[in-house]
């Protein structure tokens, strides 16, 4: 395909992209790009930083302008155009200047939707109220700003703790405010397990944020007469009022597939527009990109939405590739992400354990506690790291990391050995940078592959938290082999005390009878301890995270206090 006129709805970071590449790829086609917004191009994923403070300048959010993009690659960028109608069997698109209503009609050649997603709105009673606020665009956070200081804002609620709703809990507490974080599930931030998850409630929480998990709005209300000048009380389901000065909205997103609609392009199971490898609807002149597509789970097989940036870059590439009939496919989309929430980082890869559930995957588990750089040398920080894993073939289907240090840089070699299709043997043998300040010559990676073909050659069978109330049913002996002043400073409750180097010694002490499930304080000296017992005929379980993924999930309340 040769097309003349390639026309691109939406501006951002799919659209953008599309655009850019497709100049590079021809200096002849006109290439239109429709934004119904003010800005092109801009940094949407910092926006809760420019509302913080921590970016100081609106324009540095500004990445390109329609001049700048008029300059260097020739494209025709129309801000505040807004398109409204495909009509694909005459190969045009009607439009409107959203500020004059002028409209037009612009034929094409070729077309790709990247009109992204747009924020979830539910008919809670009294969303809409003054002060009340979504985060998608500049004008938004302007707005926010605008708000936060006219009204001198003290107290804000945010609503949804995914991402988005994570990121500006902690930027508006940086400005000071009072926050109160509301998320109808038990945890923050789904694409994480919830022993994962339970960190970085932590790290809210020590940070000041008040969490409101498990209890979901039921109403946005006027304060009542003497309960104070608030722009909203928000309501909870459990009956508890939270005024505040300002909300911010973080529920999620839904595709904006209005104008495929109108196209009449097929949508898949999950609302998002259908597209093949090469990001084509199925109008063979219509390509859609970004936020607004369904994409493949290349793990499950499972249909999704996954709304981020890389994906959609990605994308946009890759769509003016297939415009002109370059080679190229694209993959599936496994859910890379990265959050900072104050001095924590948590980061993932692949589907989380509920999800392979969901889609009847079967998997394994290891949890480890390694040091983000080697333990001698001063500054290290503990990483909770997890990997899932197939069964039988060892191949990588996951992983999950949260800690202070090093994390993002274990979840993208273990993003990149996922998307290579490596098995935890891979994982044991890469070969990764190390000098001590910046890693271990054994990395939390290796550690990771190693941990997991203890478990699956045999020599380390685990047990993970959510089971070990099972296996105390069945009468194991739950034996703790820490030292004594680490096991002062918390127990799991009926569990017994040999510290390691004592076993050998006091093994009579431990009933032949009983499974024996063992737990240290991040899972290596259990181990040493599980094969110690298991040369002595003892039918013996290592604790997988030991200690430490226990109190995470313990302290998160997913371990109730009789089976603890
Ligand atoms: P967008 O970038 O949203 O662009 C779509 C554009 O289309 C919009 O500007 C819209 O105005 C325009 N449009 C829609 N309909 C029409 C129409 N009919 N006519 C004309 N124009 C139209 N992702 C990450 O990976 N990491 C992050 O840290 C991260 N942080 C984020 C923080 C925030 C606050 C937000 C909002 C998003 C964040 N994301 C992040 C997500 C990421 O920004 C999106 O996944 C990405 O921008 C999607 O690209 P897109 O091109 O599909 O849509």
């Amino acid at each position: 395909m040769n097309p003349k006129r390639i026309v691109i709805v939406g501006g951002v970071a799919g659209g953008a992209s599309a655009a850019a590449r497709a100049r590079r790829l021809s200096e002849d086609a006109e290439i239109i790009v429709l934004e119904r917004g003010p800005h092109v191009s801009f940094a949407n994923c910092g926006l809760p930083y420019f509302i913080g403070g921590e970016i100081g300048s609106r324009d540095s959010l500004l990445v390109q302008t329609p001049e700048s993009l008029k300059a260097r690659f020739n494209l025709d960028v129309r801000p505040w155009t807004e398109a409204l109608e495909i009509r694909a069997e005459a190969r045009e698109v009607s439009t409107r200047n959203v500020r004059t209503g002028e409209t037009s009609v612009l034929p094409y050649d070729a077309l790709v939707i990247a009109t992204g997603a747009s924020p979830v709105r539910p008919p809670i009673p009294g969303i809409d109220r003054p002060g009340h606020f979504v985060v998608r665009t500049v004008p938004d956070a302007e707005r926010i700003q605008e708000w936060i200081v006219t009204r001198a804002a003290r107290r804000a609620v945010v609503v949804g703790g995914g991402y988005i709703g994570l990121e500006m809990a902690e930027q508006l507490r940086l400005r000071g405010l009072d926050i109160s974080l509301v998320e109808a599930l038990p945890q923050v931030m789904a694409p994480l397990d919830p022993e994962m998850a339970a960190p970085l409630q932590e790290e809210l929480h020590n940070n000041g944020i008040r969490l409101h998990l498990g209890d979901g709005v039921s109403a946005f209300e006027a304060p009542e007469l003497g309960e104070g000048d608030w722009a909203s009380v928000v309501l909870l389901k459990s009956g508890t009022r939270i005024p505040a000065d300002l909300v911010i909205l973080g529920l999620g997103v839904r595709p904006e597939t209005g104008l495929a609609r109108s196209a009449g392009l097929k949508l898949g199971a999950t609302g998002g527009i259908a597209v093949d490898d090469q990001l084509r609807t199925s109008d063979p002149h219509i390509w859609a990109v970004g936020d607004a597509v369904e994409i493949r789970d290349p793990v499950t097989g499972s249909p999704g939405l996954i709304p981020l940036a890389g994906p959609a870059n990605r994308q946009g590439r890759l769509a003016a590739d297939s415009i002109f009939g370059r080679p190229g496919h694209y993959g599936g989309t496994w859910g890379t992400a990265v959050l900072r929430v104050f001095s924590m980082t948590a980061a993932c890869t692949g589907p989380n354990e509920r999800a392979l559930q969901r889609a009847g995957v079967r998997y394994q588990a290891v949890h480890l506690h390694p040091q983000s750089h080697a333990g001698y040398y001063p500054g290290a920080q503990p990483i909770a790291l997890k990997i899932l894993y197939a069964p039988d073939s060892g191949r990588l289907l996951g992983a999950q990391a949260v800690g202070k240090d090093g994390v993002d840089k274990r979840i993208d070699v273990l993003a990149t050995a996922l998307q290579a299709g490596m098995t935890v043997d891979d994982l044991a043998d890469l070969e990764l940078a190390y000098a001590p300040p910046v890693g271990s010559a054994k990395d939390p990676v290796n550690l990771a592959g190693m941990i997991a073909q203890n478990v699956r050659d045999g020599s380390m069978p685990v047990v993970q938290w959510h089971e070990l109330g099972a296996h105390l049913a069945e009468r194991a002996i739950l034996l703790d082999v820490r030292t004594a002043p680490e096991r002062a400073e918390g127990a799991i409750p009926g569990s017994r005390h040999i510290p390691l180097h004592d076993l050998r010694t006091r093994l009579a002490e431990l009933s032949a009878d009983h499974d024996i499930v063992v737990h240290c304080a991040t899972g290596q000296r259990s181990y040493y301890a599980t094969r110690l017992l298991n040369h002595h005929g003892r039918r013996a379980f290592n604790l997988s995270g030991a200690f430490r993924t226990w109190k995470a999930a313990k302290d998160a309340g997913w371990i109730p206090s009789q089976t603890s």
